[in-house]
């Protein structure tokens, strides 16, 4: 039996109707704009999501990256999580290619109280860098894939909108969000300026993002995307296996959300704190686990020195999870 794979939801690979779609898709040169799979992607995020248009990105990253650029000037300032993906993963891009300054929160979930994130912005006319977007990371990665609720993000958008910010999704997760809170992707669109939303985690699909947003942001973020390289041409033959992903593995992301209650469980974590598709488990040795487990052939990763990650995604099975939480018993 190959290893059970929990690294990441990064790992899955496109199935047969998968690549199915990828080969029969019709193509045309997307920097012409011609490419018609591409363009029925990008129609497809922008309607489901809420938003006049949406451009066809390489990956989560970029997504971000452009989002942040196209709404916040060089010198000015983001605000987002302390752990968020744009500060923790992303190589420094909004300082390096930006040339913006963050500063960050610090909480258990995604979000700080309104109070705290109100007094991180700075009043205009006090400070000469310009507070100009909030970023909210929606599941919160950092912190077990939790789910930021809406009522929440109302809040901040009421903020947002009170003191003149953009509002920004890195969204890579948003439909376990959906799926695990029963909240409209639509009803999140609504709360946003821009989103970025992966589908290559667990949607499965091999390589893609989709940044959403206004008419005119999305024209600015698609022309720093070619300017960066990252226009491309045949990509409706991936763009295919984006739409496939939207058809076909949205409504099953409740299946990983149960495996990973059941991993909870046999790894003695309260399954409660599970609210989508990651486990974190407390261990005195992170990498000694990890490697306890691979030697069992179960794949899991350290994300601090005393955290373990376990994450379900659609290419774990039944007697995969179960395999797994026999595994994680015995380590608990
Ligand atoms: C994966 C991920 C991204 C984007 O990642 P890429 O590897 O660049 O596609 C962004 N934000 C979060 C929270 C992620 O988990």
């Amino acid at each position: 039996m190959s290893p059970v794979e929990l690294r990441s939801d990064t790992f899955t690979v496109p199935d047969e109707g998968m690549r199915t779609a990828m080969a029969r898709a019709e193509v045309g040169d997307d920097v012409w704009g011609t490419d018609p799979t591409v363009h029925a992607l990008e129609e497809r995020c922008a309607t489901l999501l809420g938003f006049e248009a949406a451009v066809y990105v390489v990956s989560g990253t970029m997504g971000n990256q452009l989002a942040l650029r196209a709404q916040v000037r060089p010198g000015e300032e983001l605000l987002c999580h302390e752990d968020a993906h744009i500060v923790m993963y992303e190589r420094g891009a909004a300082a390096v290619h930006g040339q913006l300054t963050t500063r960050t929160w610090s909480a258990d979930g995604g979000l700080p109280d309104i109070d705290r994130l109100r007094s991180l912005v700075r009043p205009a006319g006090y400070s000469p860098v310009r507070t100009a977007l909030i970023a909210v990371e929606n599941t919160f990665g950092s912190n077990a894939g939790r789910v930021v609720g809406l009522a929440d993000l109302r809040q901040v958008r009421a903020l947002a909108a009170e003191l003149g910010l953009a509002l920004h999704c890195d969204g890579a997760r948003i439909w376990n969000a959906h799926v695990a809170s029963g909240t409209p992707l639509s009803s999140y669109g609504e709360v946003f300026d821009s989103m970025s939303v992966c589908l290559s985690k667990g949607l499965g699909a091999p390589i893609g993002s989709v940044v959403v947003g206004s008419a005119a942001t999305v024209a600015v973020a698609r022309d720093m995307r070619a300017r960066l390289g990252g226009g491309w041409r045949q990509a409706g033959i991936i763009a295919a296996a984006g739409i496939y992903a939207l058809d076909h593995n949205i409504e099953r992301l409740a299946e990983d959300h149960r495996r990973a209650r059941l991993l909870a469980e046999a790894a003695r974590v309260d399954p409660g704190a599970v609210e989508t598709n990651m486990v974190f488990i407390p261990t005195p040795d992170a990498d000694a686990y990890v490697a306890a487990a691979a030697t069992a052939g179960v794949l899991v990763s350290a994300v601090s020195p005393t955290v373990v990650r376990v994450v379900t995604h659609l290419g774990v099975t039944d007697a995969d999870a179960d395999h797994a939480a026999k595994v994680l018993a015995s380590l608990a």
